[in-house]
């Protein structure tokens, strides 16, 4: 751990994890997500799953996300299985490995992580032997054909039941002990499940001419699972909390599923129909329960169209008003023109000003209808106008590159309207944001064309030339990334060796800029004699699709019927409330939108009243000593004090919070601790605003603080500066094999020797610090004479500790100018490579008193 980039990322040590006990499992899933774990921590989707199997007696959910590229050298390098993170087993281990398809370019990952698990990549190469299942699921899964080899099932849709459904199922039949082919068989009759093996793909003078299932008892189309009303549907009450810092750090409420605002090129507006929306009671609910269990600072109302929830405005005030005292932000993704009502505006403002996004999609009027995005010019620069009235001084418009239809006039459109848009700011600044239109599976834009990388650059260009002012600026969306998407969103099977050999040849972490390289796919494509460029190129309108087995529910003749009126500039109205479209999605039994018609009435809670309190309490401040052992040294300092200010706001302690648009807890920490060093003696002074009693307050952040973190001493602090810097602390260090000999004899020559200059860099800079100024007291002691407390204290070491005849004990004197540290005074001292100083464990005992009265 110590080796590697972020480790925190490998803990599995988050608040909420489930830590089911192996054995009493009957079947285990391993929940995979093939990203780093910024990215999969931040997915709503493997947080519902894992739940809901969590909470069923029978069955076990761990977690693996894709490691970074230097973790994965160092598995090989040692020849360790990836695992899952919470149970600490290998992946050959669990019975299930369900595998999330987020989005396209993650694919070479989940052949990364397979690999490190030590497990096939072909379904029918782990036809024999005892394999986990490979189970795909998510987004992607509505076009699974260019990963469809690699997994033996894929279930399409819905997962919250079917996950149970499929559970259960595997259970029996490896209680059963069922040969493989036959629980694929009879993973097929399960609605929404599909089994690639099952299923054989035709091509004829290297073209794709459909795809059909080799046995007559198999589904000719699979119809994807759909959860009817999401009222029912589980949702994480005590979601998990990451250790590290990820993408979408805050709570994610999903307030409804599905959008039937119907813009042509949305996959999702269709592959997730109807609109499904959550009561208000339940969101409230929801809110609670998941604040109350993880101390976000931040909750973020998620569905595809967020503004067009019916209670919108409800909702936000409701929430406003009663996490307004524990300054918790509500934040809203992307809102349509329209939705976004002064009203709203103001609630969010009231807490925190985050970010305004708008999403015109197309500069002109003309293309806006052509996509059926339903919003007028008028619309968007009176709502951009609302936006700078109430404070924001930033929006940031997405748009969209290379639709259907497009000319250089809608072009120039986008960057006349963002100059339009800044011009109804008195001060202020627009970001335009640009993609490239990838032509999707299931949409009414399913057959057109995707423009060329070097097209997206020329589109790019042109509209850098004609910004015209230089407070719009310009952010895209990479143009190589949009092509290998386009490629894999509507490629066929033939695709999987592509990425076989791409994977072989040094794909990784694909969705990363930095990290992608197209010219890899380029030649594993020309060696399997696959022209990939062609998958970009339009589609004949009534021929084979390689997705057409898989059904959404909405019909094709809906989808053909929708181009023709993209054409027609034809406006196709929301069926949530206006005339139903008969798209098939709907039985009108089961399946039918759900929409809220009962608001709860306006919520105004005791929120002025509480703030009064707030002003007028009497600040006094507590000081924490606290420890920081084990697995919680791989916590940066920042980490480190998100931890804290959740665990104080589970804790519910009546803490100060900062003024102005992003307030925070008023909690102050001393130096930071490098990040691998442990400590005994940290400290965190915290302002509260009420009367606590201590010996409660530490006690209740114990009980909610994560592994590793332990408060020891609470106290009211004297004076004004609660935490002050320490002329001197003291360490205990077990270097990595460290030989007694060795460090006997380094420490006689350091000291004797009048300077010992170290070389350290800071900011850049290189600078020769003199080791003897710094460090005194340099000694080697017995483990024995250690003091016994501090050895049960340091349990994470303890066998290192009984291994080691000495370790080293020294202090560290500090000075205004840059301080070496330990670390790197021990490299020096005991000329250790880097990665055996990252090694050793280091431990700091205490500070001011004498180092003789910790030893
Ligand atoms: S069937 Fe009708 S109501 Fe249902 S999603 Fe389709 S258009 Fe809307």
């Amino acid at each position: 751990m110590p080796l590697v980039r972020k480790p925190g990322r490998y803990l599995g040590t988050e608040v909420n994890r489930a830590c089911r006990p192996w054995e009493d499992a009957m079947i285990r899933f391993c929940l995979l997500f093939p990203d780093l774990y910024e990215i999969g921590m931040s997915h709503l989707g493997l947080h519902i799953l894992y739940s809901i199997i969590n909470s069923t007696s029978w069955a076990l959910a761990d977690r693996a996300y894709c490691p970074d590229t230097d973790m994965e050298q160092r598995l090989r390098e040692k020849n360790i299985p990836l695992w899952g993170l919470e149970t600490g087993r290998s992946l050959k281990e669990f019975d299930v490995l369900a595998i999330t398809l987020p989005y396209e370019l993650c694919y070479s990952n989940i052949l990364t992580m397979l690999d490190l698990g030590e497990i096939p990549f072909l379904s029918e190469e782990r036809v024999k032997g005892e394999w986990p299942i490979i189970l795909g699921g998510g987004s992607c899964s509505v076009q699974p054909e260019p990963v469809a080899d690699f997994f033996d099932a894929v279930l399409v849709g819905d997962g919250e039941e079917k996950i149970i459904e499929i559970g259960r199922f595997i259970k029996e039949a490896k209680g059963q002990k069922l040969p493989k082919d036959e629980i694929l068989y009879q993973l097929s009759q399960i609605q929404g499940v599909y089994v690639p093996s099952l299923y054989k793909p035709i091509y004829s003078n290297g073209l794709f001419k459909g795809i059909e299932p080799k046995r007559a008892d198999v589904p000719q189309i699979v119809e994807r699972a759909i959860v009817p009303d999401l009222e029912k549907a589980p949702f994480p009450s005590r979601p998990l909390l990451p250790t590290v810092n990820i993408v979408h750090d805050r709570l994610g409420l999903e307030i409804a599923r599905g959008c039937t605002r119907g813009c042509r090129f949305c996959q999702a507006g269709i592959t997730y129909r109807p609109v499904r929306e959550r009561p208000l009671s339940t969101v409230l609910e929801m809110a609670e329960k998941g604040l109350d269990s993880t101390g976000w600072e931040e909750l973020s109302l998620l569905s595809l169209s967020t503004g067009d929830y019916s209670c919108i405005t409800t909702l936000i005030e409701a929430l406003t008003t009663k996490y307004l005292p524990q300054k918790t932000a509500v934040s809203l993704p992307s809102l349509r023109v329209g939705t976004l009502t002064p009203r709203i505006m103001e609630l969010i403002r009231g807490i925190r000003k985050t970010g305004f996004t708008l999403a015109p999609e197309a500069g002109s009027e003309r293309l806006r209808k052509v996509i059926n995005k339903g919003i007028t010019e008028e619309d968007l620069l009176d709502t951009a106008e609302e936006v700078f009235s109430h404070g924001w001084n930033n929006i940031k418009l997405y748009f969209m590159i290379g639709l259907p239809t497009e000319t250089l006039d809608d072009l120039a459109a986008i960057a006349e309207l963002a100059r339009k848009v800044l011009a109804r700011a008195k001060r202020g600044q627009v970001t335009i944001s640009i993609g490239t239109f990838v032509p999707k599976p299931h949409t009414p834009f399913q057959w057109e064309g995707q423009i060329s990388e070097e097209e997206s650059r020329e589109c790019l260009r042109f509209l850098k030339r004609n910004l015209g002012s230089r407070a719009i600026k310009m952010k895209w969306h990479e143009p190589r990334q949009s092509f290998l998407e386009g490629v894999f969103s509507r490629g066929d099977r033939r695709l999987g060796n592509v990425l076989q050999r791409a994977w072989r040849k040094g794909a990784r972490l694909d969705a990363w800029t930095d990290r992608l390289d197209t010219t890899l796919y380029m030649e594993a494509a020309k060696e399997e004699g696959l022209d990939i460029k062609a998958y970009l190129l339009e589609r004949d309108l009534h021929g084979p699709l390689p997705w057409d087995h898989i059904s959404m529910g909405v019909k094709k003749d809906f989808l053909q019927s929708e181009r023709q009126r993209a054409w027609e500039l034809a406006y196709t109205s929301d069926c949530r409330r206006n005339k139903c479209h008969k798209c098939g999605v709907c039985d009108f039994k089961q399946i039918r939108p759900v929409v809220q018609k009962k608001c709860l009435d306006r919520i105004k809670e005791h929120s002025s009243s509480l703030e009064e309190k707030s002003k007028t309490a009497q600040i006094s401040t507590i000081l924490l000593t606290y420890s920081k052992l084990g697995a919680a040294r791989f916590l940066g300092h920042l980490d480190t004090l998100h931890t804290f200010h959740r665990a104080i706001r589970r804790a519910r302690i009546p803490v100060a919070y900062s003024q102005g648009f992003h307030p925070m807890p008023k909690v102050s920490f001393g130096q930071p601790i490098p990040l691998g060093t442990e400590s005994l003696a940290e400290q965190a002074a915290i302002m509260v605003t009420e009367p606590v009693d201590i010996q409660e307050l530490a006690d209740s952040l114990n009980q909610t603080i994560p592994e590793g973190l332990y408060i020891e001493e609470a106290a009211v602090a004297a004076g004004k500066k609660a935490i002050k810097e320490a002329a001197v602390t003291h360490y205990l260090i077990l270097p990595w094999r460290g030989n007694n000999e060795k460090m006997a004899e380094a420490l006689n020559i350091f000291q004797d020797s009048p300077e010992w200059m170290v070389e350290i860099t800071r900011k850049g800079k290189t600078l020769s610090l003199n080791a003897k100024e710094m460090f005194c007291d340099v000694q080697l002691v017995n483990p024995e004479d250690i003091d016994q407390e501090i050895r049960n204290r340091w349990k994470p070491a303890r066998e290192a500790l009984e291994k080691s005849q000495f370790l080293l004990a020294l202090s560290l004197k500090h000075k205004d100018t840059a301080q070496i540290k330990p670390t790197e005074f021990i490299k020096t001292l005991l000329s250790l490579s880097d990665e055996e100083m990252k090694l050793s464990r280091i431990l700091k005992i205490g500070q001011e008193r004498p180092l003789g009265e910790f030893l």
